[in-house]
């Protein structure tokens, strides 16, 4: 039986874990953290319990598909149940635009804007579905070891179909001409960590998914789809080592034969690392000749994600509120650029997340989770400096936004328990290189062919999966990458 050694127990390590480990491979996973999930972390403080990192679950089919590849039935694992409405945005002018999954209800809100921006919106969405088939099939369920696998005749041809060379704004713009509409339709590809004006206008995809496939909520939070996963992978009987930090993936003549954790070596006959792909190719890879075509310059010269400030709140009363919401910044458009020209953003937009309104058993009875994310930059830029001081600062600004709402004018009394994350937290818990959460920004230059690959020549059993590798980031684009990478390891390694 070959014996696989996976590197990080994150999304895409813990799914490519379970499909390994059911098609006969005897799979191990090193982690380094003290639980499973990577950025689906968990974070418990006096009866609340909160997700660290993602929350917004989006294409359940993707999720519930890991379970199926191994023979069991989702449902016994994950509770889900779809959002409606699916978030409220607020814009600085005290007016808002709730977004539901039921047409009758979104066309109301939509002819508030006017009949010809209901149209546009509706146009839009038809577009984007369109699109949205030809990238699936053509472009994120493919993976490209070979430079012919993507120069090749069909290429510019559905590319041309996916008209993504301009940016999501003025891809939206095409369609609506309200401003309040086109930064509804605009502001998620910071799910990606990408500018909507910059960005490729592929990822206006992101409202299409939202509103065709639904936003659902996993009862016990984000946490319950690692843990799920985790509890799967030991019923395969698949072993997971926590608080062990790979320190270098062991290779001789091009091949690996294992991983080293200080100075203990565990044998292997393929690595698979989960570790995101920048940093472990530095880090991990010791000799430079084996790191293909990420020589020094090309590693330095990439560019990576924006990143995130977060508040934890247990509050010791109820406040009802969205599950979901997002306030936008007065200056949209400065607010952005901010993120993408390093600066620490003076007036930001930022999104609430508040789990407990649906969910009994992750707060106190009587109590309430607030979870605050505010995009910032990364720190590749090394003057974005959060030390102390400066976190000190931004808690207490944000802190001060949020009581400008109502609901929320007295909620400085009432915290009970407050945890913060900073670009640093995410640099150092989960080895993501600047603290960029979202791994490499997924701009043209660092999209499909061009994007890390699940193999790296001249590697010959060593793969690679999770954000920073093609397809990108997200859960559902991160669980498509653990397939594609089991696939890869299929092709040289054949199980029935
Ligand atoms: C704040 C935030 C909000 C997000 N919101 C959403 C959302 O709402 N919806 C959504 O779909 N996506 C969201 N995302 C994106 C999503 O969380 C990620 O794309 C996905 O979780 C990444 O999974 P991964 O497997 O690629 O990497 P990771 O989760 O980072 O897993 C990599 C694992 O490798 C481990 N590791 C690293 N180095 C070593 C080493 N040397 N030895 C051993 N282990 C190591 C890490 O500890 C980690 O556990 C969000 C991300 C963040 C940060």
């Amino acid at each position: 039986m070959e014996k696989v050694i996976i590197i990080g127990a994150g999304t895409a390590g813990l799914s490519s874990a379970i499909r390994l480990q059911t098609l006969g491979f005897q799979v191990e996973i090193y982690e380094k953290n003290d639980r499973v999930g990577g950025r689906m972390f968990q974070l418990k403080d006096k009866g609340f319990t909160f997700d660290y990192g993602p929350t917004i679950t989006m294409l359940p089919e993707e999720y519930k598909d890991v379970f199926r590849a191994s023979g069991a039935d989702p449902d016994d694992y994950l509770e889900m149940t779809a959002l409606d409405p699916l978030y409220k945005l607020y814009f600085r002018d005290g007016t808002s635009f709730q977004v539901s999954s039921n047409l009758n209800k979104l066309m109301k809100e939509l002819e508030n804007f006017g009949e010809e921006e209901a149209y546009g919106y509706l146009s839009y969405l038809s577009d984007v579905y369109g699109r949205y088939i030809i990238a699936k099939k053509h472009f994120l369920d493919v993976s490209y070891r070979r430079k012919r696998d993507f120069f090749n005749l069909k290429t510019p041809y559905h590319g041309y179909r996916l008209k993504t060379l301009n940016n999501a704004y003025d891809s939206i713009s095409k369609f609506v001409k309200n401003e309040k509409l086109r930064q509804a339709l605009s502001f998620q590809t910071l799910y990606v960590g990408v500018s909507p004006f910059q960005g490729p206008s592929i990822y206006t995809i992101i409202p299409m998914i939202e509103l065709l496939y639904g936003i659902h909520y996993i009862k016990g939070g984000m946490y319950q789809m690692a843990a799920a996963m985790e509890k799967r992978f030991l019923e395969l009987g698949g072993k997971i080592h926590l608080n062990q930090s790979v320190d270098e993936i062991m290779i001789k003549d091009q091949i690996a034969h294992g991983v080293r954790i200080k100075d203990d070596i565990k044998e292997a006959d393929i690595i698979l690392t989960n570790a995101d792909f920048p940093w472990a190719v530095e880090n991990l890879i010791k000799e430079r000749k084996n790191r293909g075509k990420y020589k020094d310059k090309k590693l330095k010269r990439m560019t990576y994600s924006s990143s995130v400030f977060i508040m934890y709140m247990g509050l010791d009363k109820k406040y009802p509120t969205d599950i979901h919401s997002l306030r936008f910044a007065a200056d949209f458009k400065r607010n952005i650029n901010d993120l993408f020209e390093s600066v620490i953003p003076e007036d930001p937009s930022f999104y609430l997340y508040s789990p407990s309104q649906i969910d009994e058993s992750v707060a106190p009875k009587g109590k309430e989770i607030l979870y605050v994310l505010v995009p910032v930059p990364n720190t590749q830029d090394k003057h974005v400096n959060w030390d102390e001081t400066q976190v000190t600062h931004y808690q207490s600004k944000i802190l001060s936004m949020i009581e400008q709402i109502p609901t929320f004018h007295d909620i400085r009394e009432h915290i009970e328990v407050m945890h913060v994350s900073t670009p640093n937290t995410w640099e150092e818990k989960f080895n993501l290189n600047h603290g960029g959460t979202f791994g490499l920004r997924p701009t043209l230059s660092q999209s499909l062919y061009f994007r890390p690959q699940a193999t790296l020549k001249p590697l010959k059993n060593v793969y690679f999966t999770g954000s920073s590798t093609h397809p990108g980031p997200g859960v559902p684009i991160v669980l498509k990458s653990a397939k594609l990478a089991v696939n890869e390891i299929l092709k040289d390694h054949p199980h029935e």
